[in-house]
């Protein structure tokens, strides 16, 4: 089923959440402060990583920050009331989605399953498409064999385009997988944009793209099939 890594101070939360996921099935991994967190993490296949801003030996942005260093895991962070700075910080670093403490665990449960599933659909993290070659939790990527840097949005962009080969995504779907729960604050010329700088760094032609091609009106398709 999984493994989640809770990172959050507060011991009973923390054994609330843990209690809540282990009735799932799920493995459980928990950490108080972000030493244990890092060992975890660094000694463990984790799927996902429930994550409490303030922490007893620093910031659990930090910890995100590090983390997307070498993994594409989902993170969802765990806020308190009033630190709007820290949700969208949460953002800029690779956070996937928040909850607001004080939250329901129930809510928590249902956030966390709608990342994995997101995660799950991203499909197979190595993918070989002609000349490239995207290995999404390695975050390494490559054309005839040179090595492109990819930002967190575009890698997210790429992996849910080519989990969903010949198919249509909609901007709407796009949008939502890329900001999820924020979609409709965005900027849509924001999908614009990022399509755009995908396009530049794949493509032979990006003014003529083979590889991620407009459906006018619709959304975008990656060209291909789904292996
Ligand atoms: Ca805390």
């Amino acid at each position: 089923m999984g493994t989640i890594l809770i990172v959050e101070d507060d011991k009973s939360l923390n054994r609330g959440i843990s209690l809540v996921f282990g009735q799932d099935g799920m493995n459980i991994l928990q950490a108080y402060e972000l030493k244990t967190a890092r060992e975890l993490f660094a000694a463990s296949r984790v799927d996902l990583i429930i994550l409490d801003v303030g922490l007893p030996d620093g910031s659990g942005l930090d910890f995100c920050k590090a983390v997307r260093a070498s993994s594409s895991v989902p993170i969802i962070f765990l806020t308190a009331n009033d630190m709007e700075a820290d949700i969208v910080m949460g953002f800029e670093l690779g956070g996937d989605d928040y909850i607001t403490k004080p939250f329901s665990l129930m809510v928590l449960r249902a956030r966390v399953m709608a990342a994995l599933r997101r995660a799950k659909a991203g499909g197979d993290s190595r993918v070989a498409v002609g000349d490239m070659i995207f290995d999404f939790d390695r975050m390494e990527f490559s054309k005839n064999g040179k090595a492109m840097q990819l930002t967190k949005t575009e890698q997210k962009l790429l992996r849910k385009l080519v989990a969903n080969r010949g198919s249509i995504l909609t901007r709407e779907q796009l949008m939502e997988d890329l900001y999820p729960n924020e979609s409709k604050f965005v900027d849509e010329n924001a999908l614009t944009v990022a399509i755009g700088r995908l396009r530049g760094k794949l493509e032979d032609d990006p003014a003529n793209p083979l590889f991620i091609k407009t459906v006018y009106g619709l959304g975008y398709i990656c060209a291909g099939t789904a292996e």
